[in-house]
Formats: C-alpha cells, sequence, structure tokens
C-alpha cells in the first residue's frame, strides 16, 4: 500500500522511566515496533532528535523541515509520519505546513502513555498515523491523535493527560481513522506553500506576551529591546488590552517588529469590536490579528514570516498571507 517514511523526533512516544521522571530516550526502530503494521505498508526510520518537545528550538524545527523536504524528494516515497512530543506538536506541524507543497502527507503523531506502557496510546496512535500516510492525499500536514485527523493548522494540545489529547476548537477535524479505514470529511483550506528559509539566514527571536489584569507595557517593550523581529500578543477575550500596551505596539511596529495579536480564550476569532486599548486600537497601531490562530501558532505564522523577507514590509505582507488576511492596499491607494 506504501513506502512510509518514520522521523522520529522524541516525546512521550519516545519516553522511558529516567529514575526521577519520564525523558525521551527510545531510538526511532523501538518506537515503531510499538505499533502493528497496517497490511501492505513498509518503513523506514529516520532518528533525527531524542528530545522532549518541550526542549526544541527554531534550529531543530528548521531541520525537521529540511529533513521531510530531502525524504519527499525520492518519489518512491508515499508518505512521512513524524513521531514528536505532545507538547509543542502543533508548533512543528504548523511550521511545516506552510511550507508543504506535496500531494504527499506528512502526519504528526505522539503519545500520552509512555511508550513501555502496556495499555498505552502509542502504539494506535502510531498504527493510525501510518495508515493515514499511506491512503491520503492533498490534505498538507495533518495531525493523527485519538483516532481523528486533524488539520495542522488550528490544531492545539487541549489536553494535559487525557488520550484525546488534540482538538481545534474552532472547528471540527478533517477526519477519523476506524475499522482499517481513513475516512476524510473535509479538506482543509491553505495558502500556497512559503518556500524553504535560507540556509544561512539568522533565526529571528520572536517572543509573546500575556496580557492580564494589572499588566502594563513593560514586557513587550523588553521584548523589542531583547532584539525581538516579532512579538506574539495574548490579549485577553476578542483580542484587547490597553491604551498603553497600544502604544507599545504602534512603537514596535514603525520599528519594523511584527506584532501578531491572539488571545488567551481557547476558542473563536480575534475580532476588533473594542477601543480604549482594545483590538481596534491594537490593529490599528499594527498588531496583525491571528484570525482563530492560537498563541503556539501565531507565533510560528511570526516566525515564518520574519523568515521569508530580510525587509519589513516583505514580512507583513508574509504574515497578512499566511493569515488570511486581505493584502494591504500600495500607499497613496
Ligand atoms: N513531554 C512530552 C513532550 O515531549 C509530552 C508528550 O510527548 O506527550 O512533549
Amino acid at each position: 500500500m506504501g513506502r512510509i517514511v518514520v522521523v522520529s523526533t522524541g516525546g512521550t512516544i519516545a519516553s522511558r522511566w529516567q529514575g526521577a521522571g519520564y525523558a525521551a530516550e527510545a531510538h526511532g526502530s523501538d518506537v515503531l515496533a510499538a505499533a502493528a503494521l497496517p497490511e501492505g505498508v513498509t518503513t523506514q526510520v529516520i532518528d533525527l532528535f531524542t528530545l522532549n518537545s518541550s526542549r526544541l528550538t527554531t534550529a531543530h524545527q528548521l531541520t525537521l523541515l529540511r529533513t521531510v523536504h530531502g525524504v519527499l524528494a525520492d518519489p518512491d516515497v508515499d508518505g512521512v509520519v513524524v513521531t514528536h512530543g505532545t507538547d509543542t506538536l502543533e508548533e512543528s506541524a504548523f511550521l511545516l505546513d506552510l511550507h508543504h507543497h506535496d500531494p504527499r502527507p506528512v502526519v504528526f503523531t505522539g503519545a500520552q502513555q509512555p511508550l513501555d506502557t502496556p495499555d498505552g496510546d502509542a502504539a494506535g496512535n502510531l498504527h493510525d498515523a501510518l495508515l493515514t500516510a499511506a491512503t491520503v492525499r492533498d490534505l498538507g500536514v495533518v495531525v493523527v491523535f485519538d483516532r481523528s485527523v486533524y488539520a495542522a493548522r488550528g490544531t492545539v494540545k487541549t489536553q494535559t493527560l487525557a488520550a484525546d489529547a488534540f482538538g481545534d476548537p474552532s472547528g471540527p477535524p478533517v477526519g477519523e481513522v476506524g475499522f482499517g479505514r481513513v475516512r476524510v470529511r473535509r479538506r482543509p483550506e491553505r495558502p500556497a506553500a512559503l518556500g524553504l528559509p535560507e540556509l544561512d539566514s539568522s533565526l529571528p527571536r520572536v517572543d509573546m506576551v500575556m496580557h492580564h489584569c494589572d499588566a502594563d507595557a513593560l514586557m513587550l517593550e523588553t521584548a523589542v529591546e531583547a532584539g525581538a523581529q516579532g512579538v506574539v500578543l495574548v490579549a485577553t477575550g476578542a483580542g484587547n488590552a490597553t491604551p498603553e500596551v497600544a502604544e507599545a505596539v504602534a512603537r514596535a511596529t514603525s520599528r519594523g517588529v511584527l506584532v501578531a495579536l491572539t488571545t488567551r480564550v481557547a476558542a473563536g476569532p480575534v475580532t476588533p469590536l473594542y477601543t480604549g486599548g482594545g483590538a481596534v486600537d491594537l490593529i490599528a497601531a499594527g498588531a496583525t490579528p491571528t484570525g482563530t490562530l492560537r498563541a503556539g501558532q501565531a507565533r510560528i505564522a511570526v516566525l515564518a514570516a520574519a523568515m521569508a523577507s530580510p525587509e519589513a514590509a516583505g514580512r507583513a505582507e508574509a504574515l497578512r498571507r499566511i493569515l488570511g488576511a486581505p493584502a494591504l492596499a500600495p500607499a497613496g491607494h
């Protein structure tokens, strides 16, 4: 049915007890040995990292991106499975999705229970990911977990411990796995793929600042002073903060810093409804609303935009394109 390359990066699906807690330890071949292979599927394993995913850096994620592109350069490969820690899976999956332009799927999966747990979820998730990688086309990068198939874009970790660890709080899954089949219910909307970032380009710093009662602009200003080329403002409600934060956003964007506006709320879009420091003023100050993307993926959107162009205008345009926002009219129109 298909030749699938499994790229192993660590996470709980590769974790074992270390005497004082779990950590990624197992190699990809051990991880794969836990799963029953779907009929007709052959596999090849690439051991890329053995890391808890909270330790991943942009450099790791770009290595993963280039590795997957290298794998897909082989026309005899039918699909890719990436095993990944669940903590930051949504970030790596979205980064790869933004750069993915191939009908063949890249399927991210992981587990909430460590590898050797007798009734754990590693084996089932991996089997379903392999089946999905071997059978679906034109879905981009997807996350397969607990029998559901999710588009990378919009999907977040929603449970710290439970087996149904992922979901898109603002939309339905793209499909499900059961009885040896993958049923695709909808095709995710995806913007045109970005080109691969230059190998020698320096890695932009992109910070996140959460708004809360009593918050001032200090954290945002400190991020800019620290050299951030992008800041994600995790605002309250539909995207609100204070007049002081809006002024700091205006100062940051006037220096060419990308500011993306998302929300602490679990579901629903950022929407310009309120002034007095609300989303109306933050957007007027140059912040780009991120729709229904939550903080981790909003940060990936900014990171990808910052890597897409050396110039401020090009970066801002790339961010709007990634977020599906209409292009800005040229000056004078
Ligand atoms: N700590 C793990 C990680 O690497 C959690 C997991 O994989 O479920 O993200």
